[in-house]
């Protein structure tokens, strides 16, 4: 080999091994700096719900570069569609991407969009994952049993379809096929069929309709394939 060869081999090893050295104090430098009072896993709720006012708390103290916690990031393949999350590994846009792809191919097949009402909906909307559940009032539950009080909720749609919250769940692997995200956006697909007008809160009840158990059936398949999908 060269001389000259062997010399730039040398000086990039070298280079490499001070990199390394100041990567590993600058990673000491910044575990000495955390408060000890921040969970060191983001995924670990301590109780079954923390009140709202918590929600907004950044309780990651995880370095989040390529996917911001608490900014809009953009939903890849879908128009006007960001997401929002707590925790920067819960869940990635490019796996809500892919799990819109399969809820509105499995929809079409079962529902129809022939006039693409959905399809517009699904491409201007914001979702926001949370590590917290929240704590909602007048709400209905799956066969309509109205509940006013303060309620824990696993996930809601507002701002008339163009918003869902989804819980990401207990455990080390959150997963979307265990949330609330397909149900949600059955929700946003009835508001995006009354243009707006309701999403049928109260689901399979008698006061506003759309809700069958169809839908509860789609949901259900929907989530089988996330499932198999590692979604
Ligand atoms: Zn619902």
């Amino acid at each position: 080999m060269p001389l000259f060869m062997l010399a730039s081999l040398f000086c990039s090893f070298l280079i490499c091994k001070v990199v390394t050295v100041m990567r590993s104090i600058a990673r000491i430098v910044f575990l000495l700096s955390l408060p000890l009072a921040i969970p060191s896993s983001a995924s670990e709720v301590g109780s079954l719900w923390e009140p709202v006012g918590l929600f907004h708390k950044p309780i990651t103290s995880k370095t989040c570069s390529s996917v911001p916690a608490n900014k809009l990031n953009r939903v890849p393949g879908y128009k006007f569609t960001y997401q929002q999350t707590d925790d920067c590994d819960y869940f990635y846009p490019s796996h809500t991407s892919l799990a819109l792809h399969v809820f509105y191919v499995e929809w079409v097949a079962k529902f129809g969009d022939t006039d693409g009402i959905l399809l517009s909906a699904i491409n201007e909307l914001i979702i926001e994952y949370g590590t917290y559940q929240r704590l909602v009032a007048r709400i209905y539950g799956m066969d309509g049993d109205f509940r006013p009080g303060q309620t824990v909720v696993n996930g809601l749609t507002g701002n008339r379809g163009k918003y869902i919250f989804v819980w990401i769940g207990k455990g080390s692997h959150p997963k979307l096929h265990k949330t609330s995200f397909v149900h949600e956006l059955v929700h946003v697909a009835i508001y995006a069929a009354n243009f707006g007008e309701h999403g049928d809160p109260d689901h399979l009840g008698e006061k506003y309709k759309g809700w069958t158990h169809m839908h509860t059936k789609f949901i259900k398949d929907t989530n089988e394939i996330l499932k198999s999908m590692d979604l």
